[in-house]
C-alpha cells in the first residue's frame, strides 16, 4: 500500500528523477527546496518598483534591487525554472499538445471575433439560471456596482478568491475605502494582503517571497513565532486565523476562469478550493469577470482545462475545477461583466490577440528577464511578457519602459498554450512607443543619432575605425565612469585588429 508522501508526491520517490533537490543529503519537496535559507540572517526582501502616479515605471531601478538580493533572485529564479521544467514534462506527454494549443487558439480567436453574440448569449442563459447580470464599463463601475450590491444586502465584509481583474480594478482599496472588510483567501494571495504588496505572479503571487519573509509577515500580522519559517507550520497558523473570518464572512467573490456562453455557466480553477468556500459558504456569491473569458461551448472546456494547469504549474489538472451554473437553495448569485478596456485592445490591430490570454503564468516562468528581477519590479498588474504586451493598453506613458524589458528570444511565445504572438507584440509596442513620442528624451535622441549614422555606410566606416582607436587607447575611466550605466556590470569586448568589412575587402572584395 502506498504511504500518504508516495500518494502525495510520488515523483519525489523516484529514485532517477533528474530534477530533485537535494541540500544537505537530504531530498527536499518543492517548498522547502524552494526557500530553504542560504544564509544564518534572514535576507531583507527587496521591494517592487517605485510608482509615482503616471510617471514611466522604472522597471530596470527595481530589476537592479532585486538582483542585488542574491537569495531572493536565486530561488525565484529557480522556483520559475522549476514551474517551467515541469511545464515541459507535462507537454512532451501528451501527443497531441501542438493541436491543443492550435485548437484553443481558433476557439478564442473565434470567440473574440464574434463577442458581441456570445456575450448576449452568456447574459440571456445566466439570467434563466437565476443569476443577476450586471455590465461594468470600466474599474470604477465594477467597484461600485459590487458596492451597491453589498450595500443592499448590508454586508461589511467578503471573502474573496485570487482575481487579477478586481486587481486590474484597484478592488481591495477601494472596498477599504467604504468601509467593508476584504479577506483573501488564497494563501499566496493572503500573503500579499497582509504584506500591503500587491501579487506578483498571475498564478504563485507571493513567489518572490523567501519563507523568512512569511516569516515576518505573519508575526507582524497574526502573532505567529517570527523565528519559526517551517512552511507547515505558517500554512496551518494562517488556516487557523483565515477559517472564522471565511465562516463569519457576510459574502462571497469569485474571479472566472471560462465563461460558457452556451450553458450562462462559468468556471474557476484553484489549488487550495477557496473558490469554492468563498462561493458557497455566504448566501451571496458575487463573480467578477472579464469579457474576454467568454467560450462558447462546455465541449471547448476541455481544450482549455488540459492546457492551463500543464502549462501554469506543470501538473496535469488543478485541484480544484468548480462549476458555477446558478444561485444554490436561498441563496443570490450576480455576475459583473467588466470590459475596463478591452473593447478598445479588441479594436488595436496588432494587440487584440492578447485578449486570447488563459493568464497562465507560463511566458513568466521562461522569461529570462522575470525570473531575475521580480514580478513587482514592472510596478503594474500583469507583469512578465503578457505584462509587457497589455499594461500599455492602459497607460502607455506609465508603462512606456517595460516593452524595453525583454529579450526578444520569443521563449514566451513557444509557452503560450494559446499561441499569441508575444515577442512580436513587445516589438510591435516598441515602435508604437518610439512613434508616439513616449520613449525618455534621451533614448529618442541616442536612437535618432544611431539611425542617421547607421544610414550612411561611410561615416559608419569611420565611426567604427575611431571607436576602435579610442576603446584601444582611451583611459579606462573615460569609458567605464557613473554616465556609463551599461558598463558598470559589462566589459567592452577587445576591438579586433581588422573590422569585418576590411577583411572583405582585402580577401573577398575582388572576387566575383
Ligand atoms: S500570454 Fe500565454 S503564456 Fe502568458 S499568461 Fe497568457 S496564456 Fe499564459
Amino acid at each position: 500500500m502506498n504511504t500518504p508522501a508516495a500518494m502525495l508526491h510520488p515523483e519525489l520517490l523516484d529514485p532517477n528523477d533528474p530534477h530533485v533537490i537535494v541540500r544537505d543529503g537530504q531530498r527536499l519537496d518543492h517548498a522547502e527546496a524552494a526557500s530553504k535559507s542560504l544564509r544564518a540572517r534572514p535576507e531583507p526582501q527587496p521591494r517592487g518598483a517605485k510608482v509615482h502616479g503616471n510617471r514611466p515605471i522604472d522597471q530596470a531601478e527595481a530589476a537592479a534591487r532585486f538582483i542585488d538580493a542574491p537569495e531572493h533572485e536565486k530561488i525565484h529564479d529557480e522556483r520559475l525554472w522549476d514551474l517551467r521544467q515541469k511545464r515541459d514534462r507535462e507537454m512532451h506527454g501528451i501527443a497531441e499538445w501542438e493541436e491543443l494549443r492550435a485548437l484553443a487558439s481558433a476557439i478564442k480567436e473565434h470567440t473574440l471575433t464574434h463577442l458581441d453574440q456570445y456575450l448576449e448569449q452568456f447574459e440571456a442563459n445566466a439570467r434563466s439560471n437565476g443569476i443577476h447580470v450586471h455590465w461594468a464599463r470600466d474599474a470604477a463601475e465594477h467597484n461600485q456596482i459590487v458596492h451597491g450590491i453589498l450595500t443592499d444586502h448590508g454586508a461589511k465584509s467578503l471573502i474573496k478568491s485570487k482575481s487579477m481583474l478586481t486587481e486590474e480594478c484597484g478592488f481591495r482599496p477601494y472596498m477599504a475605502s467604504v468601509g467593508i472588510e476584504v479577506i483573501e483567501t488564497d494563501l499566496g494571495e493572503r500573503i500579499q494582503q497582509l504584506d500591503n504588496e500587491d501579487p506578483s505572479h498571475v498564478v504563485v503571487p507571493a513567489v518572490h517571497k523567501l519563507r523568512t519573509d512569511v516569516a515576518e509577515v505573519f508575526a507582524k500580522t497574526i502573532g505567529t513565532d517570527p523565528a519559526n519559517s517551517d512552511v507547515h507550520y505558517l500554512a496551518e497558523a494562517q488556516r487557523e486565523a483565515t477559517r472564522p473570518l471565511i465562516l463569519a464572512a457576510d459574502a462571497g467573490m469569485t474571479g472566472c476562469n471560462f465563461a460558457v456562453a452556451e450553458t450562462g455557466s462559468f468556471v474557476v480553477c484553484t489549488n487550495e478550493g477557496n473558490a469554492d468556500l468563498s462561493a458557497n459558504v455566504p448566501k451571496l456569491h458575487i463573480a467578477s469577470i472579464g469579457i474576454e473569458k467568454i467560450i462558447p461551448r462546455l465541449e471547448h472546456l476541455a481544450v482549455f482545462v488540459r492546457l492551463l494547469s500543464r502549462s501554469a504549474l506543470g501538473s496535469p489538472v488543478t485541484q480544484y475545477t468548480s462549476h458555477f451554473r446558478g444561485p444554490r437553495e436561498g441563496g443570490e448569485m450576480h455576475i459583473v461583466l467588466v470590459d475596463n478596456g478591452r473593447s478598445e485592445r479588441l479594436g488595436m490591430a496588432e494587440f487584440w490577440t492578447s485578449l486570447k490570454c488563459i493568464r497562465c503564468g507560463a511566458c513568466m516562468n521562461t522569461c529570462p528577464v522575470y525570473r531575475r528581477s521580480g514580478g513587482l519590479s514592472y510596478g503594474a498588474t500583469y507583469s512578465g511578457p503578457i505584462g509587457l504586451i497589455i499594461d500599455p493598453t492602459f497607460n502607455q506613458r506609465k508603462y512606456s519602459n517595460l516593452p524595453f524589458a525583454s529579450t526578444l528570444n520569443g521563449s514566451c511565445s513557444n509557452v503560450c498554450p494559446v499561441k499569441i504572438n508575444i515577442h512580436e507584440q513587445i516589438y510591435a509596442w516598441r515602435r508604437v512607443l518610439v512613434e508616439r513620442h513616449e520613449t525618455p528624451f534621451a533614448k529618442r535622441v541616442e536612437m535618432k543619432a544611431a539611425g542617421e549614422l547607421l544610414s550612411r555606410p561611410a561615416a559608419y566606416r569611420t565611426a567604427i575605425a575611431t571607436a576602435d582607436i579610442a576603446l584601444a587607447h582611451l583611459p579606462r575611466w573615460v569609458i567605464y565612469n557613473g554616465l556609463n550605466a551599461w558598463g558598470r556590470n559589462r566589459e567592452a569586448p577587445h576591438p579586433p585588429p581588422q573590422t569585418f568589412h576590411a577583411w572583405h575587402q582585402a580577401n573577398r572584395g575582388e572576387k566575383k
